[in-house]
């Protein structure tokens, strides 16, 4: 029996292939998969609902219902059997459809005289596309085989709908990934842009789903298998020192790699006509379906493993590496589900906007892409499944909002948009060459945040005064072995040039917690950012900060030389680590070769346990610059990645406003010089609330100098911290409110 309805699939899966490869086209080739199957499966009815919008199902082909219900009929998700299919992305199966939970009565299809009803959904990797249902008159369930053949059929059609092979006059006809799509995401960086989708993991396209060849695409199978088992064998030999949930979760791999049932379940799938990569997809198609009801993080994570070497295999099958040889377009907008900083600092600028699926405005990638001044939107729906490379989208990074395939209507308002924006940037190089001045007298320095020798021309051009945080470990991100030190020191050298006598504060290295360097051994912690980083690593391990401390100093070469050591959470780090700047400058001295004629040696205060320090640190330390970013984070105890918690509390928070005060309080006392380089130094609201409690140095991304100076300029600050005073007695959260008020009075909302 099971022999004989292998065959009958196969015979199905046959006759489906020879019906796409006719000439009939959109609703005609529709049509004639309805007949096929209806008349296959013995069927009286046979009927493929699609959706015509994210809610709303339609009927868009069907053999023996009322013919006049086509593109009529329609069902919200979840109405109905058939939207209830959709809804639960599970087939159902019942002799009694009218009495089934659920049921919806459609008169105009004439369906009443059908009593048995057996749905499935048209579904590719966990995106339900649409629902096949097939109804007897007879009250049968159908059999498991039955249910089956149905559900290959349905993959069969998600792949051809998602290809566009049904095109036609309905709007649920028109061909997937050509529909204009507007999502909803999260700021990561303002600004618009309209580019060209490219994508960073381009998705393995299939086109050979159906196969007569079975035994051929069983060998093909087993030796992408074996494959795929080696290359998860080397992984794992490649981390032999990585303990904990590293090494759990490559056995996990190795397991599923191996796992019996899979390969079972495949080479079914393969006997009843589906070719070696339907057959993975399949599979890949179930575990995101899972994957998406799933509760327990545990499962939801293996279930992603299994993804994951899903792809692998389809990999390795279809040879389309992760390069599949898409260009780069000229406007590349980078659409990925996450990015590491290493990663997108890779693509380097050539970048226009990056769009996310998951992605964090606290990440490091996040503050790359900030750096460059390029739109990101975050947590931005299914975008890796929606787009395809080469799609044109608009990216809004002021409104957190991702226009795929856009209308002529949205992409003209996006034009005038970014027109608004380019003579506003026009009003800033007018004042580039100004003072930020502000009305009552008051003068801050404007400084800019780099990290990368790209960054530099934008020194001149921003109107920054210096760099006043710059990221040495966005160096040792970028390169797969450990720079040596002649290379760092020839760097920091062009970048000290670069800098034409301006200030350039060296922050050493800052790894750990998002930053991870590929070629040192990672270390699983349950909690990196507040695990061993930055300087941690630097007072223990103290080869690499060494070298680093002497690159800077030959860079140097007698110039000026500022250096602020990342993390310090109390005085002895301190100590230590200026303790390795002194005897560098001895070693240096001893070798014969010059000395700075000037130095500052700081500290970046990212832990609040640092503004609470004895006096002698104030002292000791030459210039305290608040890292504001990881300052956030342990004030609130909420992870600066972590999107649910990171909103939760304002910069503008009274509390956070008065620590900062504090901070400025005892820097004055001591006469340290202080300075903030955190991301909210860049936003004007926040820089004017900086500047109002008395801080007169701000860095920054190159990009924000000009807006920050042009709300500088037009305030008095005395008013502002009047303003700030005032919330804070009358016992408000956060001055926010009140000092967006008093923006709006002088009409500065925009
Ligand atoms: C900060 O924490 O505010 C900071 C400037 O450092 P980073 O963002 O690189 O951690
Ligand atoms: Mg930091």
């Amino acid at each position: 029996m099971a022999q004989s309805f292998e065959t009958e699939s196969r015979k199905l899966l046959g006759r489906l292939r020879d019906t796409m490869a006719e000439d009939a086209a959109g609703q005609a080739r529709l049509d004639k998969i309805v007949q096929l199957i209806a008349s296959s499966m013995g069927a009286e009815v046979c009927s493929i609902y699609l959706f015509r919008d994210a809610e709303t199902l339609e009927l868009c082909a069907t053999e023996g219902l009322a013919a006049e219900a086509v593109h009529q009929t329609r069902m919200r998700l979840g109405e109905g059997l058939v939207g209830r299919v959709a809804r639960k992305r599970q087939a159902i199966n019942t002799p009694d459809a009218p009495s089934a939970r659920g049921f919806r009565y459609m008169p105009e299809t004439g369906e009443e005289r059908f009593s048995s009803f057996c749905g499935v959904p048209v579904q590719r990797l966990g995106e339900v596309m649409g629902v096949l249902v097939v109804q007897s008159r007879d009250a049968r369930t159908y059999s498991a085989d039955e249910v089956y053949a149905l559900e290959v059929v349905a993959m069969v059609i998600a792949e051809m709908t998602e290809l566009g092979a049904f095109v036609g006059d309905g709007a649920a006809l028109s061909a997937r990934h050509k529909q204009p799509v507007l999502m909803h995401g999260t700021v990561g960086q303002e600004g618009v842009v309209e580019g060209q989708v490219y994508l960073h993991e381009p998705r393995v396209v299939v086109t050979n789903l159906i196969t007569d060849d079975p035994e051929a695409e069983l060998t093909r199978l087993r030796d992408a298998v074996d494959r795929l088992r080696v290359s998860v064998d080397d992984m794992l030999n490649a981390t032999p020192n990585r303990g904990g949930e590293g090494l759990e979760v490559l056995e996990a791999y190795r397991m599923f790699a191996n796992s019996r049932s899979w390969m079972r379940r495949m080479e079914a799938d393969i006997q009843n006509g589906l070719s070696a990569e339907a057959a993975v997809e399949k599979e890949q198609s179930l575990a995101r379906a899972r994957m998406s009801e799933a509760a327990d993080p545990y499962l939801r994570d293996r279930l992603h493993d299994l993804d994951d070497l899903s792809n692998r295999l389809l990999r390795i099958l279809t040879g389309q590496g992760g390069e599949t040889g898409a260009e780069m377009p000229d406007n590349p907008v980078l659409v990925a589900r996450n990015i590491g900083p290493g990663e997108l600092l890779d693509y380097g600028k050539r970048l226009k906007g990056i769009v996310l699926e998951e992605g964090s405005v606290g990440s490091h990638a996040a503050i790359v892409a900030r750096a460059w001044a390029i739109p990101l939107v975050v947590h931005a729906g299914n975008i890796t499944t929606d787009a395809l490379n080469g799609d044109r989208i608009v990216v809004d990074g002021d409104q957190g909002i991702v226009h795929l395939r856009p209308d002529e209507t949205v992409t003209t308002a996006f034009r005038d948009k970014m027109a608004m924006q380019a003579r506003a940037q026009a009003r800033y190089a007018s004042i580039r060459d100004e003072p930020a001045r502000a009305l009552c007298g008051s003068v801050v320095a404007l400084h800019m945040n780099a990290g990368l020798m790209a960054d530099l021309p934008s020194l001149p051009s921003s109107g920054a005064e210096g760099v006043g945080l710059f990221r040495t470990e966005l160096q040792f991100l970028i390169r797969n072995q450990m720079p040596k030190r002649a290379e760092l020191s020839a760097l920091y050298a062009r970048v000290l040039e670069a800098a034409g006598g301006r200030r350039v504060a060296f922050r050493t290295l800052d790894i750990g917690s998002d930053k991870v360097l590929s070629y040192m051994k990672a270390n699983d912690e349950p909690n990196p950012a507040m695990g061993w980083r930055a300087l941690r690593v630097g007072i223990d391990k103290p080869g690499v900060l060494r070298m680093q401390l002497q690159a800077l100093i030959r860079a140097a070469n007698g110039r000026p030389l500022t250096v602020m050591f990342p993390f310090v959470a109390q005085l002895e780090e301190f100590r230590t680590a200026r303790a390795e700047f002194d005897k560098a400058l001895e070693r240096e001295r001893i070798l014969g070769h010059p000395l700075p004629e000037r130095y500052e040696v700081g500290a970046m205060l990212e832990t609040p346990s640092l503004g609470f320090s004895p006096d002698i640190f104030f002292q000791e330390v030459d210039f305290l610059s608040i890292g504001g970013n990881d300052l956030k984070q342990f004030f609130f105890a909420a992870d600066r990645e972590n999107e649910r918690v990171r909103r939760r509390y304002d910069t503008l928070n009274v509390s956070f406003l008065s620590y900062i005060e504090m901070v400025i309080r005892r820097c004055r006392a001591h006469d340290t010089a202080l300075s903030f380089c955190g991301e909210d130094a860049g936003r004007p609201v926040e820089a004017l609330c900086l500047a109002a409690m008395g801080l007169r140095m701000l860095s920054m991304r190159p990009a924000s100098i000009g807006p920050v100076k042009h709300i500088l300029r037009r305030s008095n600050l005395d008013e502002v911290k009047a303003v700030i005073d005032g919330a804070r007695e009358r016992g408000e959260m956060s001055v926010r409110p009140a000092v967006m008020e008093w923006l709006r009075q002088r009409d500065w909302e925009s």
